[in-house]
């Protein structure tokens, strides 16, 4: 069931075929047994998913599968049970068949954000680092690209990517592979954008993702990058001590002018701020499909512009870049 041989024809096509030879060896050893321990639970659920045929797709306005004609109410409820059994939900929403996956984030929100002011992706080859499940992959594939890859480690945002392969089908170009971005292969200078959403804080080393990202470029690609930032001038940068809004891997969280300047410094030419916006808790907060504890409950409850640990609430900025 968790089969990329889609993609590894689609490779083929394009200047992807060499890593097209080393990619099914790099695929099969992320999803080896032992991996993970639900690994072989994700996997019965994703080989119990209900038999059916979607009338209608439509990844442009969001991502939203078939209608609830398609399926009997056995199949659905069926359906329902499976995903929530792959909890947390973290990226979304999705609409199955009239099911409305209601995620902890509303990533549609990011993409309204960005869609304007990026280059068209008709035709591109695209790659999404850290994709989560794969939810901007879809719309990427919605917006036209011939192909889009993503890539994430944690299989189990890659099961609820292949729950969704599943429903779509295979004529729809995106696919999220169970790998990190250390796996890329080096300088592949092939992509004709990158996206890179919600990674850069995560990274230790933020020079080097921008410039592996830049390597991944064809020339005159673009970098689509989206990163916390702080308010502040050229050089200003928090390095958390401890947690960020309660989250244990956040390395630096640079001002605007800062993450223009790391990008020039990596080689990057017309880079450009697009959007700056604070993330509320109606974009990032606990649903029914993530009960986990979520945005509301990291920030300072007497004062919502910081965090718990007392620094800057989150604010997210969207920048676009090119590989001259
Ligand atoms: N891009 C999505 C998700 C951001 S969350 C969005 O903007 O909504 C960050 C993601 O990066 C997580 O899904 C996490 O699993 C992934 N990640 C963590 N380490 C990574 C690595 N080494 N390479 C690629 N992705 C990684």
């Amino acid at each position: 069931m968790i089969d990329y041989s889609g993609l590894y024809a689609r490779m083929e096509q394009t200047r992807l075929a060499g890593w097209r030879e080393t990619l099914p060896g790099q695929v099969a050893a992320a999803l080896a047994d032992g991996k993970h321990g639900r690994l072989p639970q994700w996997r019965t659920i994703l080989n119990n998913l209900p038999t059916v045929a979607p009338s209608q797709l439509n990844l442009h306005d969001g991502v939203m599968v078939g209608q609830p004609d398609d399926l009997t109410a056995e199949q659905l409820a069926q359906m329902e049970s499976h995903l929530r059994q792959l909890h947390p939900w973290r990226k979304g929403p999705f609409d199955l068949f009239g099911l409305h996956i209601d995620t902890e984030w509303r990533s549609d929100w990011k993409w309204d954000r960005l869609k304007g002011g990026i280059a068209d992706l008709d035709g591109r080859i695209v790659l999404d680092v850290g994709c989560g499940n794969g939810y901007h992959c879809w719309r990427m594939a919605g917006a036209g690209a011939k192909l889009v890859i993503g890539l994430d480690p944690y299989l189990l945002y890659v099961a609820q990517y292949q729950a969704i392969r599943y429903f779509v089908g295979e004529g729809v170009p995106a696919y999220v592979l169970p790998l990190g971005v250390e796996q890329l292969p080096d300088k592949l200078a092939t992509f004709e954008t990158v996206f890179s959403m919600g990674v850069l804080y995560h990274r230790r080393s933020p020079m080097d993702h921008l410039i592996t990202l830049r390597d991944a470029l064809c020339p005159g690609g673009e970098l689509v990058l989206e990163t916390l930032i702080i308010e502040g001038e050229a050089g200003h940068v928090l390095v958390p001590e401890g947690r960020y809004a309660q989250m244990r891997n956040v390395w630096f969280i640079p001002s605007v002018p800062t993450l223009l300047g790391w990008l020039r410094k990596c080689g990057f030419v017309e880079e450009k701020l697009l959007d700056v916006t604070p993330t509320t808790i109606k974009e990032q907060r606990s649903t029914e499909w993530m009960t986990f504890k979520s945005l509301p409950d990291f920030l300072d409850k007497e004062d919502a512009s910081l965090t718990v640990e007392g620094y800057p609430a989150p604010v997210r900025a969207i920048v676009v870049a090119k590989r001259p």
